[in-house]
């Protein structure tokens, strides 16, 4: 746990502060967080330390192990908004669709227009494919950087897509409003301080394996490199689930609108593998508080050349975009602010 003291506490209070948690039975160390003090936590959990968060120097109570200073809540409890053109992640429920791969100029185009037409605000579409097996396709690089800039020029929609490593980041930043950071990236260091010197949106999905501290570490590289525009985006992580490709932890969001005021969607679509569970768990990401979902739609699944199997075709994603407005409707404000 770490303990955040309100701005302007002095050593004295974080002395007193960490007395009373030797008193409890827990060790505690001093840590600084960007120009606040800190107290780390030991073994302690957020029960034992229920008493601290009523005392007046204390900001708020983190569960996590690691310092973030830059992703933590806002002292005035606000949620960031991150724009992506003219599209806000952040304000609503934003809905983020295309298909796994760009492929060719009639499948990026017929799915671009599709998706617009289902009130999609933004366009994904990889260029550059991070598959398991190297004889898997790899995406067609800045061919389909060029092919995406004939999508937002046909439908207006900004674009995301993936770097894979510095030289695609540098391509990839010329052209897409928003620059995604895969799942198997997450923890490329170098790859996310590049993304911190870039002025563009970056879309920072978990690692496989992440645990929310390493996610929010990334994050957090970013943000201290000098980039604010950051969006979370949870993929589902590795368990021992042999139903679905990975696990889906929707358990991970009202956490996280929490302890961090950075907008966080959610990715059915890998998650599952399986376009038979993709609007439900869509569906289910905007019930508890996702401030959108990124899906994975194809003109032709059953030939997609990448992740098929997981892809809605366009009817499908028209009927899950208006079963999401119906739960935004229902639901009342998401929008409480973060601790
Ligand atoms: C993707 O969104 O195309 C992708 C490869 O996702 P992930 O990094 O979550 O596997
Ligand atoms: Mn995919």
């Amino acid at each position: 746990m770490l303990i955040m003291m309100k701005a302007g506490s002095l050593p004295e209070d974080v002395d007193r502060i960490r007395r009373i948690i030797h008193e409890l039975g827990f060790d505690t160390r001093a840590v600084t967080l960007g120009d606040r003090l800190g107290v780390r936590t030991v073994g302690a959990d957020l029960d034992d330390l229920e008493a601290i968060t009523q005392r007046a120097e204390v900001e708020q109570l983190l569960p996590i192990g690691q310092p973030i200073p830059l992703a933590a809540g806002q002292p005035r409890g606000t949620r960031s908004q991150v724009r992506v053109g003219p599209a806000t992640i952040g304000d609503g429920f934003t809905l983020i669709a295309g298909p796994c791969a760009v492929e060719t100029r009639e499948q990026l185009l017929g799915v671009a227009t599709a998706v617009k037409r289902s009130g999609a605000e933004i366009l994904r579409g990889g260029a550059w494919k991070p598959r398991t097996s190297p004889y898997e396709f790899q995406g067609l690089g800045q061919a389909a950087l060029e092919l995406l800039e004939q999508a937002r020029g046909e439908t207006g929609l900004p674009i995301v897509t993936e770097a894979v490593d510095h030289a695609s980041f540098d391509q990839l930043e010329a052209c897409a409003e928003m620059v995604q950071i895969g799942a198997r990236n997450m923890q490329n260091y170098e790859l996310l301080k590049r993304a911190g010197r870039s002025s563009r949106a970056i879309l920072l999905k978990r690692g496989i394996s992440a645990t929310l501290d390493e996610w929010l570490m990334a994050a957090e590289y970013i943000l201290q490199a000098g980039n604010r525009n950051v969006v979370l985006c949870e993929r589902g992580i590795r368990t021992y689930s042999g139903h679905s490709r990975f696990t889906l932890d929707l358990s991970v969001i009202p956490v996280l609108r929490r302890i961090t005021h950075l907008p966080v969607i959610v990715d059915p679509s890998h998650a599952s593998g399986d376009r038979r569970s993709v609007a439900a768990l869509a569906r289910a990401a905007a019930a508890v508080g996702a401030d959108g979902v990124m899906v994975e739609v194809h003109d032709n699944p059953e030939n997609a050349r990448c992740d098929g199997r997981q892809s809605l075709s366009s009817e499908e994603f028209e009927r899950l975009s208006r079963s999401i407005r119906l739960i935004e409707a229902a639901i009342d404000s998401p929008t409480e602010p973060v601790l």
